[in-house]
């Protein structure tokens, strides 16, 4: 990957924001410009931050826990801090040239904003609070990353495959949702990319359901939605079904409708189109089937380091696809008291219009 070619980008827009030094502390960010892998969050005392000069050489910032994996992981210089975090700033930053100093506000603490306003007081230089900078950056994939996402989803694919095959009634959706992530584990992947949700009955009429101790039924809808991180990239899946050999009327009339609802988002995906156009091409599928009102959600967001992020596909954003991008497809209907039905697959925006990363992008063809 190439870290410094991606620093080198950065750098050019801090140049033209009159940004002297940029704090990043969102560890999908550092990954992104470093290959430093540590993941959890925060500015303060955590696995730290990189100090990135509109000019120059870019620092990695951490305290001693982090010091083997950082030096391991990046050619960047490494700062072990001993004192926090904010009494090396206070001697790095003068020392980078920095006047303006930028941070990353939508991924920083208040305690950790006020800490930065002190410092940047005592050394007499400017704070300036910067927003989905690097996830700008992020949002175009290059074809190594392309790859290393297809990977991740195609595993993803498989663990399902596996699972499914061995599912049986009775099972709980802990249980269920346990075994995936294990596998996930077993795999080589680096985790789940978000707490996987096994949802049966009425509670897949939940979006976003937690898997419970209650057994799934041969009858009833259930919806599984996982994905895993595989190399730093992620992967988010939907599927829904039921245990039954023929799943009932209507099972068959909701997976017909979301199903269809997919394709033609799916068709509407080229660059250039605003993502309330892809948005509104699956919503009114669903709203000329009847069931308008119980699909509330967005119909997708972008996928990469993070499993959520820009863009998002959006009926109110008219943000513009653009090659490169990656997005999910997932609209869904969720109907109170039976259950929901949610398909979700993962697209590259090409030159020419959607491509499919999935393999089994049709699974379940009712
Ligand atoms: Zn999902
Ligand atoms: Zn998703």
């Amino acid at each position: 990957m190439d870290y410094q070619a991606r620093r080198r980008h950065l750098q050019k827009k801090l140049r033209r924001s009159k940004i002297d030094v940029l704090l990043v502390s969102r560890p999908e960010n550092r990954r992104y410009l470093s290959g430093y892998t540590a993941r959890d969050h925060g500015v303060g005392e955590s696995s730290g931050a990189l100090l990135v000069p509109a000019r120059g050489t870019t620092h990695l910032l951490t305290d001693s826990r982090y010091e083997l994996q950082a030096r391991q992981e990046t050619d960047l210089p490494v700062s072990v801090y001993r004192r926090g975090l904010f009494k090396l700033l206070q001697q790095l930053v003068p020392e980078k040239g920095g006047k303006r100093l930028a941070f990353e506000s939508h991924h920083t603490l208040h305690a950790d904003s006020l800490r930065l306003s002190e410092l940047a007081e005592k050394l007499k230089i400017s704070l300036i609070p910067v927003s989905g900078l690097i996830e700008k950056q992020r949002e175009i994939k290059s074809e190594e990353e392309i790859e290393l996402i297809r990977r991740s989803v195609r595993l993803n694919e498989v663990i399902f495959r596996k699972v499914f095959n061995s599912l049986a009634a009775g099972t709980t959706e802990i249980d269920i949702a346990l075994a995936i992530e294990t596998a996930m584990r077993r795999s080589g992947a680096e985790g789940p990319s978000f707490e996987t949700i096994v949802a049966a009955g009425e509670n897949s009429a939940r979006p976003h359901a937690v898997p419970t101790n209650r057994p799934v039924e041969p009858h009833e809808p259930i919806t599984i939605d996982m994905g895993l991180i595989l190399a730093g990239y992620c992967s988010d899946m939907t599927r829904s079904f039921t245990l039954a050999t023929v799943p009932d009327e209507r099972f068959r009339t909701v997976h017909r409708v979301v199903r269809a609802a997919q394709q033609a988002g799916i068709a509407a995906i080229k660059p250039g189109a605003t993502m309330k156009a892809v948005d509104r091409a699956a919503r009114s599928v669903i709203e000329s089937a009847g069931y308008g009102r119980y699909f509330g959600h967005s119909l997708g967001h972008g996928v990469g380091l993070a499993v959520h992020e820009a863009p998002s596909l959006s009926s109110r954003s008219r943000r513009k696809l653009r090659a490169g991008m990656i997005v999910t497809v997932e609209p869904g209907v969720y109907l109170p008291g039976w259950g929901g039905i949610r398909l979700e697959n993962m697209i590259v925006v090409r030159e020419n219009g959607a491509e499919t990363l999935n393999e089994d992008h049709t699974w379940l063809d009712l």
